[in-house]
């Protein structure tokens, strides 16, 4: 994995920070000691994990990918990363993302562009690009991104990679640069499934320090992957999957919606009942996305004054070094997200937005609980096309919000979702992947690993 790592990156650019390698091997040949010795090393023993660089390590800077927070290192580590060090997990570095976790491309990184392992021309998806091209390359065995409205899902779509976002409240925030925080999850990557499972049951449970993680005791997620039905010819004999029709719809590319179709009669063949579902209200779950996740990011952002946190510059006056502070310290996306987000909350126009994308949550929350009280899951694709060049649409900020259709209802309505690869796309002469988005019932992450790993 080093060997890889290191060859890897200077193409990828998947790091911002990686660890010093004395230390890996270090923590490794650790590992092998214990082992021998016959003791216990955790469930994560000698795994090399990537974090994203919005969630805190004590030991590695944490920058979150803006110039605001460029040489910040926390004073501590956030739960997540904390537990995965408990369970003999190994920090390789820390991923690119875009600033704040606020993009879909990684392009929108202050520091670099991570480049799609499949195809270097390419986007790697976003935010947490870095942490899919990673596991994609093989540069670790796993790794923690965060999905506010997509950024682990997407970015697994488009490097071939198994993603999973859990269920709002399952994993705790504590350390997780909030972008905005009735959304925000850390979510897993993995080659596969069970190891995005693994690595969900590592990071999983209630936290003292994050009063919105879940009290509800965390499930053995493991024991399904050896499901001993596997190898019977209808293993899913009876489970109920919606397809959603508005997913497969006009704007989506016509060789992603082939490959769902494809993977929708593959599940058939494992024995699910596949039928249509239709979502009227599908397509509001974008535009009151960007105007709550704006809303919360403008007020989660105002603690970056210059003073707390981070860079500060020489200023005559108080409102002064704030003002150039932020001026310099943002990148061009986030100054966009506050602008929107403090326009949507000011009081004149508060009725007319927040409140009304606040309402629009309610109905898109309760129209994917009603369709989940008919199916086990819910399929879509996982993002409307494979990735694209790097470039196309950096400055569409519009195109690349469109994007996100796919992803952002699950985080609205708070469900858990894994995507896995289900196809190619044909187009071009770079066969990218495509992946296909499972929906699950609250807390019910059991299912979608057991229905996921019987898929793949
Ligand atoms: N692309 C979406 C956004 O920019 C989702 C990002 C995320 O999940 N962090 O808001």
């Amino acid at each position: 994995y080093l060997t890889r790592l290191r060859i890897a990156e200077p193409k990828l650019r998947s790091f911002l920070h990686i660890a010093d390698e004395e230390s890996i091997l270090r923590q490794a040949e650790e590992v092998d000691r214990k082992i021998e010795r016959n003791e216990e090393v955790g469930l994560l023993g000698g795994v090399l994990v990537g974090v994203k660089d919005n969630i805190c390590t004590s030991d590695m800077p944490s920058t979150a990918g803006s110039k605001i927070l460029d040489g910040y290192r926390p004073p501590f580590d956030a739960t997540a990363v904390k537990k995965v060090k408990e369970l003999g997990g190994i920090i390789v570095g820390k991923t690119n993302l875009d600033e704040f976790g606020m993009g879909s491309t990684t392009e929108g990184s202050a520091f670099q562009v991570t480049a799609n392992p499949w195809d270097e021309s390419c986007v790697p998806g976003g935010s947490s690009g870095g942490s899919a091209a990673a596991v994609s390359a093989r540069q670790c065995v796993v790794s923690l991104g965060s999905d506010t409205g997509g950024s682990v899902r997407q970015p697994a779509s488009f490097c071939g990679v198994v993603g999973l976002k859990p269920t709002y409240g399952r994993v705790s925030r504590y350390g997780l640069v909030a972008y905005a925080s009735s959304l925000d999850a850390i979510g897993c990557f993995g080659t596969s499934v069970a190891d995005a499972g693994i690595l969900l049951q590592a990071i999983s449970g209630h936290d003292r320090f994050d009063s919105t993680s879940s009290m509800r005791e965390v499930p053995e997620f493991i024991s399904k992957f050896t499901a001993s039905n596997i190898l019977e010819s209808r293993p899913l004999q009876g489970l109920r999957v919606g397809i959603i029709r508005e997913t497969l719809e006009d704007g989506v590319d016509a060789n992603v919606v082939s490959s769902i179709c494809e993977a929708a009669s593959h599940l058939e063949d494992l024995g699910c009942s596949v039928t249509e579902v239709s979502l009227p209200s599908f397509s509001l779950g974008l535009p009151a996305y960007y105007v709550l996740a704006s809303s919360e990011s403008s007020s989660n952002l105002s603690r970056y004054d210059g003073v707390r946190y981070g860079n500060q510059v020489t200023a005559d006056e108080l409102t002064n070094l704030y003002g150039e502070s932020r001026a310099r310290g943002f990148g061009p996306e986030v100054k966009r997200r506050i602008l929107m987000g403090t326009y949507a909350l000011s009081a004149g126009y508060y009725d007319a937005y927040y409140k009304r994308a606040q309402q629009v949550r309610t109905v898109v929350r309760k129209s994917f609980k009603a369709a989940l009280d008919e199916n086990d899951i819910l399929i879509s694709p996982a993002a409307p096309s494979a990735a694209y060049k790097i470039g196309e649409k950096k400055n569409d900020p519009l195109a690349m919000y469109a994007g996100d259709i796919m992803t952002v209802n699950v985080n609205l309505a708070g469900l858990p979702a894994l995507v896995l690869p289900c196809g190619f796309s044909e187009a071009g002469p770079a066969n990218l992947p495509v992946g296909l988005q499972m929906i699950g019932a609250a807390f019910d992450e059991e299912k979608l690993l057991r229905i996921g790993h019987v898929f793949e």
